[in-house]
């Protein structure tokens, strides 16, 4: 397709990713098959051939309004759209460029500004949403159903250490995820134990900066990469040989460091360092399997893909397979690149459309009956949560029941 990206943004590398996008797209419309928003209305527009179109005028310097905005709000950045794109196009290289570029000329409503900045404000330091959750536990059954569902339930975490071995790695604990379930991080830590990984946290790394960047505040999401880049760079430079991150949509934004400073001569040469050195905890597992002391307890299950670990590094199957090897018996799911609708702040902003999507995914997930719902992603394990009618836990749970001496911290 061509196009002129209008000036000054022409002029910078973010322009130019935008302008190679676009490029590759032949208009041709085969992604709308695997578009779950499409699917949903039947619009063109909230498909990514609709989206890249008007993307495309926004950065041509056409006028744009609130009805682009709309459009771009409703897509769940899940890349579905990109597996099956004949032309190999980046989308969700473009959406963010144009979703930024948007937020600059549209003016949102009042209610939706104050929402998102209460939102950013909330989730980016873990202690803010960890004291609102334990201010509101005590109350939880006075609350509608609506409002309880989304308050996390108590889990003890069996307390972990980092072990001592020579092969050293570095944790990511999250923002969301510190404040919401700790216990997917000690679970993390015993396992990588276990296999003879000594699994560090690095104080001062807390959000990975996409809320910020979903909520409409690109330079806060900057600055918070820098900050995390120059405590990580500090950390491989001194021995650390991967930084593990078991939220998938957390390790997607740090794999996309590069772009999102991509006009910042000196950070996106360290963005791209501390970018190949992110790893899921399947892709450690993979090559340093765990071994199980005893079998699972509940070994129907059903293992759900996270769009972030399916779309962009192509490990959905990952967190299955190594479930298996350890005596679980991971049911079919059908539909698996359909996004469970949790998409970062997805289902805050857009609950209708979230709610149909986690509606169809749990179908799926329970057409084979498990006895529980295994995930790898933070968003997709609160979402999934609120309704599912079996436990909803992290993967790495899993395996930390099976491998892990449940007397040892
Ligand atoms: S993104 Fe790919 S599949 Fe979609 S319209 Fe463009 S070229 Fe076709
Ligand atoms: S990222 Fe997902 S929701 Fe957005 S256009 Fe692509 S397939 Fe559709």
């Amino acid at each position: 397709m061509r196009t002129k990206i209008a000036s000054p943004l022409a002029e910078t590398a973010a322009g130019a990713i935008a302008g190679e996008v676009l490029r590759a797209c032949v208009h041709c419309g085969m992604c709308n098959a695997t578009c779950p928003t499409y699917q949903l209305t039947g619009d063109e527009l909230d498909g990514p051939r609709g989206r890249i179109y008007l993307i495309k005028q926004a950065l041509e310097g056409e006028p744009v309004g609130r009805l682009s905005q709309v459009h771009l709000d409703r897509c769940l950045s899940c890349r579905a759209c990109e597996t099956t794109c004949p032309s190999g196009v980046q989308y969700h290289r473009l959406l963010d460029v144009g979703r930024e570029a948007i937020a600059e000329k549209v003016r949102r409503p009042l209610r939706e500004r104050l929402w998102r900045a209460a939102l950013r404000w909330l989730c980016v330091e873990p202690w803010r949403l960890a004291s609102l959750i334990a201010i509101g536990r005590p109350f939880r059954s006075l609350m509608p159903a609506g409002l309880r569902g989304k308050l996390p339930a108590r889990v003890s975490a069996r307390p972990s250490t980092a072990g001592d071995h020579p092969r050293r790695m570095s944790l990511l604990t999250g923002c969301v995820q510190s404040a919401t379930a700790p216990h997917f991080n000690a679970a993390t830590r015993r396992v990588f134990d276990g296999v003879g990984i000594a699994l560090g946290e690095t104080p001062g790394v807390r959000c990975c900066g996409a809320l910020s960047a979903h909520l409409d505040a690109p330079e806060e999401a900057r600055l918070i990469a820098r900050r995390n880049i120059d405590i990580w760079t500090a950390e491989l430079d001194t021995g650390a040989q991967a930084i593990v991150v078991n939220a998938s949509g957390c390790a997607a934004f740090i794999r996309d460091y590069p772009d999102l400073l991509a006009d910042d001569a000196v950070y996106s040469v360290k963005a791209r360092r501390i970018a190949g050195h992110v790893r899921d905890p399947a892709e450690v597992l993979t090559d340093h399997p765990p071994t199980a002391v005893r079998a699972p307890a509940r070994r129907r299950i059903a293992v759900h893909q996270p769009c972030t670990l399916r779309n962009g590094p192509g490990l959905g199957d990952a967190p299955a397979r190594i479930l298996a090897g350890l005596g679980y018996e991971p049911q079919p799911v059908a539909d698996a690149h359909l996004c469970c609708g949790s998409a970062g702040a997805y289902s805050l902003l857009q609950p209708e459309m979230a709610g149909r999507l986690r509606e169809a995914k749990i179908s799926a997930l329970t057409e084979g009956a498990p006895e529980a719902i295994y995930t790898a992603n933070i968003g997709c394990w609160m979402h999934l949560a609120e309704t599912a009618p079996v436990p909803v836990r992290h993967w790495i749970e899993a395996v930390d029941d099976v491998v892990s001496d449940p007397g040892t911290p």
